[in-house]
Formats: structure tokens, C-alpha cells, sequence
């Protein structure tokens, strides 16, 4: 990879956890932060073989990893979890609550106890290991944060994902609500909304055809006209995390190729 560009991020000898990142958006970014040379926590939920192949990638690189299994939406757990990381790997500097899961859903077909699942990973999750890491943060006067809300919080058109949206607002919310909070401790608190990204959560379940029928319809909906790959959104979370970043905080960072489907605003 290009040196010079790798010395400008300059995360060497950091300490990351990545929150569900043995597949999709997250694998992404724990291989780039890896890349930059931070040593990784791939934390995830069931996927353990997918998890220990992220970490045999990272090693394979020569870099620091560590897959650790905990249930974000289970306070327990996540605290078991970021007393393993430390012990194991190092003092956690860097979050990226990433962790996620759609529930599809609108106002005719709501069904509670699956909303309420979803809101317990997608907004308690994102509170529970925060928590978890935020006092050693202080503790050191430096703490990188970035929470993965989607561009349906700020209203695309798409049925469906009326309750995801709302989790996903929360994240908005919260991301605001704790730099505000964190920020005199030298913590920096960011969201990313992504746009249409081609993982198992915006194309599972679907057959091969009504896959890439999806994929040109949000392609189309996209003023540069493609949909976003897991990379797109690994490197807009890197800026987030570098020192070039520091005065940047309480913000969202869309990455969606240009959205045009916004309810209202055509
Ligand atoms: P994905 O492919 O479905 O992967 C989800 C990841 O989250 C998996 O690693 C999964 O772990 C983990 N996870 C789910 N529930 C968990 C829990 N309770 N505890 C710990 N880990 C858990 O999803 P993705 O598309 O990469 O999405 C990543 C994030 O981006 C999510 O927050 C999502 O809402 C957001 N996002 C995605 C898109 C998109 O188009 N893909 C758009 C906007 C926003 P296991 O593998 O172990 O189950």
C-alpha cells in the first residue's frame, strides 16, 4: 500500500474494537483500520468462523487481532468483552459501534417484539459499549468514537424501514449527545449514514436476480449512479479516527453517492 498515505493516518499502536465485524461494513473497516496499524477487536455476535477469519486476514498482514463474542445488547457481556480487549490487546482507544440489524417494518404491520429487538441492538447496544470503554478514555485524555447511523434517519423513501429509521435517528441523537458530553476529555464523537451498501443486510433474503434488480434500483436513485461497497464506508470511518480529524465532532458524515429519494425533499 501507498507508505505516505499510510503515515498520514497515523494510528500506530492504538487499540480499536469494531462492534459486528465478522461480516459486512464492520469486516471492512477492522481490515482498514488494521491496515493503518491499530490492533483490532472483531467483535461479534454469531458468526465466530466468520469473526476468526477476519483475525487470520489481520495476522496474515502481520497486524493485531483478537475476535471476542458478546451480545452487544447485553450490558454483561459487553463489559466481560472490553475487560478481555484491554487485557488481551490493549487499552481500547478507538469505538466503532457498528453492530446493526434490520427489522423491516411500517406503521400497518408493526410488530413489537421484533421493533423492540431492534431497538435494543441498534440504540441500547450502541450506549452499552460506550459505557463500557468511555471511562478509560477519560482516564487517558483520548478517545476516537463512531457510530454507524444509515441515511434513513434523515428520511429515504424506502417502505419498509419506518422503525429501523427511528433507531437509526437515535444514533444521531446520541452521537450528539455524547460529544457534547465527552468532548472536554479529548473524546470525539461521529456518526457515517451510509447510503445503499452491498452487504448481507441490504441484499439477504433475496434471490440472485431480486438482488441485482435491488442493487440497480438504488443505483439509480444515486446521482453517481452505483451503490456503495463496504470499503466506501471503511474509509470515510479511517478519516473519522485520524488525527486529521480532532476538531471535528458531533457530526454525520453521509456517505450515500448522492441520495435523491428523500420524502419531501424531491
Ligand atoms: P450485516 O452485513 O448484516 O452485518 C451485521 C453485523 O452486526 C454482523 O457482524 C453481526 O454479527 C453484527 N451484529 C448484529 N447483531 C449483533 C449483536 N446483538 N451483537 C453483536 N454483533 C451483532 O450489516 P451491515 O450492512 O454490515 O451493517 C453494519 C451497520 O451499518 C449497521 O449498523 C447497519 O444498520 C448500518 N447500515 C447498513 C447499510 C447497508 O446498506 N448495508 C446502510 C445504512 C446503515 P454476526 O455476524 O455474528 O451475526
Amino acid at each position: 500500500m501507498n507508505t505516505r498515505y499510510h503515515s498520514a493516518m497515523n494510528l500506530q499502536g492504538r487499540t480499536v474494537l469494531v462492534t459486528g465485524a465478522s461480516r459486512g461494513i464492520g469486516r471492512a473497516i477492522a481490515l482498514r483500520l488494521a491496515r493503518e496499524g491499530t490492533a483490532v477487536a472483531v467483535n461479534y455476535h454469531h458468526s465466530a468462523t466468520d469473526a476468526e477469519n477476519v483475525v487470520a486476514l489481520i495476522h496474515q498482514q502481520s497486524g493485531r487481532a483478537l475476535a471476542v463474542q458478546a451480545d452487544v445488547g447485553d450490558a454483561g457481556e459487553v463489559r466481560a468483552m472490553a475487560q478481555r480487549i484491554t487485557r488481551d490487546l490493549g487499552a481500547i482507544d478507538i469505538l466503532i459501534n457498528n453492530a446493526g440489524v434490520l427489522a423491516r417494518g411500517d406503521l400497518a404491520d408493526f410488530d413489537y417484539t421484533q421493533m423492540e429487538s431492534m431497538r435494543r441492538t441498534n440504540v441500547d447496544g450502541l450506549v452499552h459499549v460506550t459505557r463500557a470503554v468511555v471511562d478509560g478514555m477519560k482516564a487517558r485524555g483520548f478517545g476516537r468514537i463512531v457510530n454507524l447511523t444509515s441515511i434513513a434517519a434523515h428520511g429515504t423513501t424506502l417502505s419498509g424501514t419506518t422503525f429501523y429509521a427511528a433507531t437509526k435517528a437515535a444514533v444521531i441523537t446520541l452521537t450528539r449527545r455524547f460529544a457534547l458530553e465527552l468532548g472536554r476529555h479529548g473524546i470525539t464523537v461521529n456518526a457515517v449514514a451510509p447510503g445503499f451498501i452491498q452487504t448481507d443486510m441490504a441484499t439477504g433474503g433475496r434471490s440472485p436476480a431480486e438482488a441485482q434488480a435491488t442493487i440497480d434500483a438504488m443505483a439509480a436513485r444515486a446521482m453517481v449512479r452505483r451503490t456503495g461497497l463496504p470499503e466506501d464506508i471503511a474509509n470515510a470511518v479511517a478519516f473519522l479516527v485520524s488525527p486529521e480529524s480532532s476538531f471535528i465532532t458531533a457530526q454525520t458524515i453521509t456517505v450515500d453517492g448522492g441520495r435523491m429519494d428523500y420524502i419531501a425533499h424531491p
